[in-house]
């Protein structure tokens, strides 16, 4: 008797990771490899399939998919289209290449998608049918789930909360225009906040010693009772919120997901955001929304939102 097992590939800028996850949500045989190291795309798929093919065998696996969350990754198209950060230019068939070399299922998204299916399937949206996924790491991202569904639009590209815009003459954004969400919400948006407030040399906080300032560092100083960092976190769940309470209306979520570096600060981001979005919410919708912390581990997350893609579309 053979066991089920789905590959997932987390494609970043820097790192590609691999594992092998079962249909309980248990990652086997992960291996991380340098995006750098492969000029190709092909060159990519090759060295999977060196890692993991006899392995599969050996173990007396089925694969039933491969399933991959990339930066600008098209459910549709089963492409990474146009990624900015990415060594491979223009668009990528990421999907088709694996599927040719493994005759098998394979399916991409971005990142952000994959996470919503991931938390769909193992983690804290286990069981819902409407919920927003958010990823507060180096942008905002973020997965939308209506009626068991994830939402792709008519091209592939449904839910990008974080280039909604909340300031028209606000920061300028990586999409060039100016104001965008994450240019606030997102772990890097918060330490530009801070460094704009730290130009003004009256100001006192433990933050102005440090050479690095990162988001982490933030959260340190905040938890130390640092005002100014207190006060980033208050501004940025305040927009955060706001823009939440505007998000609520379009589908009507039963919960929202917070995961990522960001949302690793816990009650400091949590509380006051849920207060604000309380606060800017349509009465309809008013104490009806759970916000809640992902239940999926960090460093998993990826290759397990990845792998759920092929769960999701088996059930279907
Ligand atoms: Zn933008």
């Amino acid at each position: 008797m053979k066991t089920t097992t789905a590959l997932g590939i987390d494609i970043g800028g820097t790192n590609i990771c691999c594992a092998l996850v079962s249909d309980e949500g248990e990652l086997s045989f992960e291996q991380n490899f340098s995006t750098k190291n492969f000029i190709e795309p092909s060159h990519l798929v090759a060295q999977v399939y060196e890692t993991y093919v006899a392995l599969i065998q050996q173990n007396n696996f089925e694969l039933a998919g491969i399933g991959m969350g990339a930066p600008n990754g098209n459910f549709f198209s089963g492409s990474i289209e146009h990624a900015p950060n990415m060594p491979w230019k223009g668009i990528v068939p990421l999907a088709k290449l694996f599927a040719e070399k493994f005759n098998c299922l394979s399916l991409l998204t971005n990142d952000a998608n994959a996470a919503a299916i991931g938390e769909m399937q193992f983690g804290a949206a286990k069981g819902m049918k409407d919920f927003l996924m958010i990823t507060l790491g180096t942008g905002l991202g973020s997965g939308v789930v209506s009626n068991g569904q994830l939402i792709y639009g008519h091209d592939g590209f449904a839910g990008e909360l974080g280039h909604t815009i909340y300031d028209y003459n606000g920061r300028p954004c990586g999409c060039g225009r100016k104001g965008c969400l994450e240019t606030y919400c997102s772990a890097t948006g918060i330490v530009r906040t801070v460094q704009e407030w730290l130009s003004d040399e009256t100001v006192i906080t433990y933050l102005r010693n440090e050479e690095n300032l990162t988001a982490k560092n933030i959260y340190e100083a905040a938890k130390a009772g640092d005002a100014l960092a207190l006060k980033a976190f208050d501004f940025t769940a305040e927009i955060l919120g706001r823009k939440l309470a505007d998000a609520v209306a379009v589908t009507s979520p039963q919960a929202i997901v917070l995961f990522g570096g960001l949302a690793n600060a816990g009650a400091l981001l949590f509380e006051p955001t849920k207060k604000y979005m309380e606060a800017n919410m349509l009465f309809v919708y008013k104490n009806k929304v759970q916000l809640l912390p992902s239940l999926l581990k960090e460093n998993e997350a990826a290759i397990i939102g990845a792998a759920s893609l092929i769960y999701h579309q088996l059930k279907k």
